[in-house]
C-alpha cells in the first residue's frame, strides 16, 4: 500500500516538472509589467536564466516562494549543476524539477532539510529561511538566523519589516525573494549600493569578458586583456563581482590572479557591440508620436483642436502599455512643438522599436472615417511590416469606433519615410465632422480608440513578430488576440 502511495505522488510530481520552464535569455514573463516593483530585479534574473517558474512566460510575483523554487534560483544563481538527483529526502524525488539544486545545496551545507528525512519542498520560504540562505550560498559566515538577518541588513539585501524586527517568520513572495536575490548577486540592486573591501587582482588570460552577471547567459559588455588590473568584492560560485575601466560586472575567477602577470605591455579593454540578438519583450520600446503642438494646432472643428485629443488618447495609451513589459515612449507628453525631423529621428536617438503617430482628419465637414498609413518604398525594410502594423491597428479602430472605413493606405509622410522601424500613423476620425466629432468629443470613446491602437500594436508583435508570449497580455484588457493578417 506504501509502494502504490509513493508511485502516485512521484506520478503527480512528474506532470507538475513538466509545466517548469526556466526563463531562457530570450524569455520575459507577461505578469511583470514596466510599473511592477520587482521589474528590474525580476528582469535581470530573467536575462541570465536565474530564475524558475511554475508555467510558462508567467512569474506570479504575488505568490508564495516555495523552498524548492528558493533552491533553484539561488542553485542557478551560485551555479550548482541543477541536474535531477536522488538525495536523502523521500519528498524530493528526481523528477522534481529543483531536486539537483536542492541535493547539491544539502551537500554543501546551504540548506537543510527538517530532521524527519523530508525537505517539504512546497513550503513557503520565511524571510529567517531566506536569510540563511543566502548567507551560505554567499559565503557570509553567518552561524545563526539573527546573525545573517544582521548581515543581510547591514549590506542593503534585505530590510526590516518594523523598528528592530527582521520578521523571521514571514513568509514571503516570489516578487521580494527575486529582489533580495538580485540585490545579493548585484550590488548595484542594493539599498546603500557597493559596501565591500575590494582586493587587487590582474587577468591572467588572453582575452577576458567582462558581464553583466555570473554566468554565460549574462551579456558580455566589455573584453579585458591579459596584465590588466581589476578590484575585486566578492564571489557568486565560480564568479567575481569586480571593478575596471569604469565600469562593475562579473569575471569568472578562474582568470584572475593576485600577482601581475609579467607581460610587456597590457591593452586597454575594448566596449563590446551589443550583439544583433532579437530583443526581448521587454526590451522594446514603442514610440507613440501625438500629432502637432502649441502653435500648430492641427485640425479643428466644434471647439476642439486636434493637437489636444490626440495628446489625449497618446497619454491614454501610455498607461496600456505601462501595464505590459512592453516600454513605452511619447514624442511629446505636453502641449509643445516638436519638428517633423524630430519625429522622424526620435525611435532613432531614443532606442526605439516601434512608431505609432496619432493624429485627427479635417477637410469640408462632410468627409469623415478611419485611415491608417504606412510608408513603403520598394526598397526599404519596413516596408512590409510598417503595412502590418498599420493593418493590426486599423482592424482595431474600426472594431472600436466602427466609422466610415477609409482603409489601410500608402502616405508618403516624413514621419513615417524617415523613420528607421516600422511606422504608421492613425488618423481616428474627421475633427470637423458632426458624426466622427462627437467620438473625439467622448473621453469614454477617446479611452476605447487608445485601447484600440494599443491592441493592434500587441496584434502586430503577436501575428507578425511571431511572439507567442504576447497572447498572454490580452485578457488584463479583456481582449483576444485578432485574426491573423500578416
Ligand atoms: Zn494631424
Amino acid at each position: 500500500m506504501k509502494k502504490f502511495v509513493l508511485s502516485t505522488v512521484l506520478g503527480l510530481v512528474g506532470l507538475t516538472a513538466l509545466f517548469v520552464s526556466p526563463a531562457s535569455a530570450a524569455t520575459v514573463y507577461t505578469d511583470i509589467s514596466t510599473s511592477h516593483r520587482a521589474y528590474d530585479e525580476i528582469s535581470y534574473l530573467a536575462k541570465g536564466d536565474l530564475t524558475t517558474s511554475d508555467k510558462s512566460f508567467v512569474f506570479s510575483p504575488d505568490a508564495s516562494m516555495t523552498r524548492a523554487h528558493a533552491a533553484a534560483m539561488i542553485g542557478k544563481a551560485i551555479q550548482l549543476s541543477g541536474s535531477s538527483s536522488t538525495g536523502k529526502f523521500s519528498d524530493v524525488p528526481a523528477t522534481n524539477f529543483a531536486s539537483g539544486y536542492i541535493n547539491e545545496a544539502v551537500t554543501r551545507g546551504i540548506i537543510n532539510g527538517y530532521g524527519d528525512g523530508t525537505f517539504r519542498p512546497n513550503v513557503t520560504l520565511t524571510r529567517g529561511e531566506m536569510a540563511l540562505l543566502i548567507s551560505r550560498a554567499f559565503g557570509y559566515q553567518s552561524a545563526t538566523t539573527n546573525d545573517a538577518a544582521n548581515e543581510l541588513m547591514r549590506k542593503g539585501i534585505a530590510l526590516g519589516v518594523g523598528k528592530g524586527n527582521f520578521g523571521t517568520t514571514q513568509t514571503m513572495k516570489r516578487a521580494d525573494f527575486a529582489i533580495f536575490l538580485a540585490r545579493s548577486v548585484n550590488t548595484d540592486f542594493r539599498v546603500y549600493g557597493n559596501t565591500d573591501a575590494s582586493i587587487d587582482m590582474y587577468v591572467n588570460t588572453n582575452e577576458l569578458n567582462f558581464r553583466k552577471g555570473p554566468g554565460t547567459a549574462f551579456e558580455a559588455t566589455k573584453m579585458f586583456f591579459e596584465g590588466y588590473p581589476v578590484k575585486v568584492y566578492y564571489t557568486v560560485g565560480d564568479w567575481v563581482y569586480a571593478k575596471g575601466a569604469g565600469t562593475s560586472g562579473f569575471f569568472h575567477k578562474a582568470y584572475l590572479s593576485t600577482d601581475q602577470p609579467t607581460i610587456g605591455s597590457t591593452k586597454e579593454p575594448v566596449t563590446i557591440p551589443t550583439a544583433p540578438v532579437r530583443k526581448a519583450l521587454n526590451e522594446l520600446k514603442i514610440i507613440v508620436d501625438p500629432g502637432h503642438g502649441d502653435t500648430d494646432p492641427g485640425a479643428s472643428g466644434y471647439g476642439y483642436q486636434e493637437k489636444n485629443v490626440v495628446l489625449d488618447v497618446s497619454l491614454r495609451m501610455k498607461k496600456y502599455f505601462q501595464q505590459t513589459p512592453l516600454q513605452v515612449q511619447l514624442t511629446r507628453e505636453t502641449d509643445v512643438f516638436v519638428t517633423l525631423a524630430n519625429r522622424g529621428s526620435f525611435a532613432q536617438r531614443n532606442n526605439g522599436d516601434l512608431f505609432v503617430s496619432v493624429h485627427a482628419n479635417a477637410l469640408n465637414g462632410s468627409a469623415n472615417g478611419q485611415e491608417t498609413f504606412y510608408y513603403a518604398a520598394n526598397n526599404t525594410a519596413n516596408s512590409t511590416n510598417s503595412k502590418a502594423l498599420a493593418t493590426y491597428i486599423h482592424e482595431r479602430m474600426q472594431e472600436a469606433w466602427g466609422l466610415r472605413d477609409r482603409g489601410v493606405k500608402y502616405g508618403n509622410y516624413s514621419v513615417l519615410r524617415e523613420n528607421t522601424v516600422p511606422a504608421a500613423l492613425a488618423e481616428i476620425g474627421f475633427i470637423d465632422n458632426k458624426t466622427d466629432n462627437a467620438y473625439i468629443a467622448s473621453a469614454n470613446r477617446r479611452e476605447q480608440i487608445a485601447r484600440a491602437i494599443f491592441l493592434g500594436t500587441l496584434d502586430y508583435y503577436y501575428h507578425y513578430d511571431n511572439r507567442p508570449e504576447v497572447a498572454l497580455l490580452y485578457a488584463k484588457f479583456s481582449a483576444k488576440p485578432s485574426a491573423k493578417h500578416y
